[in-house]
């Protein structure tokens, strides 16, 4: 957490209580006269490092498992006894995952979290600590700052995820926000991508299709009719507890987010399965508003759905001999739908089919595109 590229040495905390975040802003403070509480909007420059970084850890959680937490060069954890640890990463960056226009400071926050559980989610892990590095551009507001630890930490907290540090930098650019999440799970409970096989049932949570309507609404200046699709977009809900069921009961053979779209997802648990899949397009799970706003904007209503990232549900894979072990994981998320879309083949290919005919599954969004 405190060892950075971006962090030089002088930047090191001298007084007798570092700064938890470790940083490298340099940021001039405002000498002038007006002192921080005239200024009506203040920026992070005028805060200064050391007050931001002071003004975040107040805000963190600790756990009994945490034995050096934020304040030290960096953090010591305890493992939890008899699990494995699942480590993932993912960023998020002004213009590639958000616009600033659309998303509110909290909705930011908050999916700079979901991201990260998300997939320790598809792995069957039960989330438990998290590092946060903020690189802010130096006239960022400080209510902005405030605004994204808002939603990150409410996530946080529902999930019970401890923030054990972080790291601070300046953007020259984009506002960046970078996760580190850290699960644990038992080693038979581990759910992967590669585990599925011919015959076994395809299945994915809840709706699919909403966050890319959403999306698109609010570039069209947003929609009263499509609200919920736009909640999806900004704040999306991972599915931890599913993920977590599934795991604890065997009840998936194969299990991915659908992070980059339901088409990409279902290609990748193929291929990492070295499997086929074929998957029903009347069977998948797609709001009425969602096929009607594709239809009025000329696409075609299944692509689209396919093609779409953002939804966050998982997409998963279970042998028809162990029903009764889905049913049993159905049966505690009684809030949460959870579709069968479709089946496991030996034929390596992956295919949607609509009206008795067949086509690709097509290619999922690339960010290098
Ligand atoms: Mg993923």
């Amino acid at each position: 957490m405190h060892a950075s590229v971006t962090r030089k040495p002088e930047a090191r905390p001298t007084t007798a209580v570092p700064p938890a975040l470790a940083g490298s802003f340099e940021l001039p403070t405002r000498q002038s006269g007006a002192t921080f509480l005239d200024l009506a909007t203040p920026t992070i420059s005028d805060l200064g490092e050391r007050a931001l970084i002071e003004r975040i850890t107040a805000r963190l959680g600790t756990a009994s498992w945490l034995v050096v937490g934020p304040g030290d060069d960096a953090a010591v954890v305890a493992p939890e006894r008899g699990a494995l640890e699942v480590w993932t990463t993912d960023v998020q960056v002004e213009g590639v995952h958000f616009d600033r226009r659309l998303s509110p400071p909290d909705a930011i926050g908050h999916r700079a979290l979901a991201v990260n559980l998300s997939d320790l989610a598809a792995m069957g892990a039960r989330p438990r600590a998290a590092l946060l590095s903020l690189v802010l551009p130096a006239a960022l507001e400080v209510q902005t700052v405030d605004g994204l630890l808002d939603g990150f930490l409410a996530l946080a907290d529902r999930h019970r995820v401890t923030i054990v540090g972080g790291n601070i930098s300046r953007s020259p650019g984009p506002l960046i926000i970078d996760v580190t999440a850290v699960g644990s799970v038992r080693p038979r409970r581990i759910l992967t991508r590669s585990g599925a096989r011919p015959g076994d049932e395809v299945y994915v949570t809840g709706r699919i299709g909403d966050a890319a309507v959403g999306l698109a609404s609010m570039r069209q200046g947003g929609s009263a009719a499509l609200a919920a699709q736009e909640t999806r977009y900004l704040r999306p809900d991972p599915r931890v507890r599913a993920g977590m069921l599934l795991g604890a009961n065997r009840a998936a053979s194969a299990c991915m987010d659908l992070s980059d779209g339901l088409a990409d997802a279902v290609r990748q648990v193929a291929a990492a399965s070295r499997v086929g899949i074929t998957i029903e397009a009347d069977a998948l799970p797609v709001a009425p508003e969602v096929r009607l706003w594709n239809e009025q904007e000329g696409r075609d209503p299944i692509q689209a759905v396919l093609a779409g990232g953002d939804d966050y549900e998982l997409l998963f894979t279970a042998r028809p001999a162990q029903r009764g072990r889905l049913r049993h994981v159905l049966k505690h998320l009684s809030d949460l739908p959870v579709t069968r879309i479709g089946i496991v083949t030996r034929d390596p290919r992956t295919v949607i089919r609509a009206a008795g005919h067949e086509q690709p599954v097509p290619e999922g969004f690339s960010h290098f595109e």
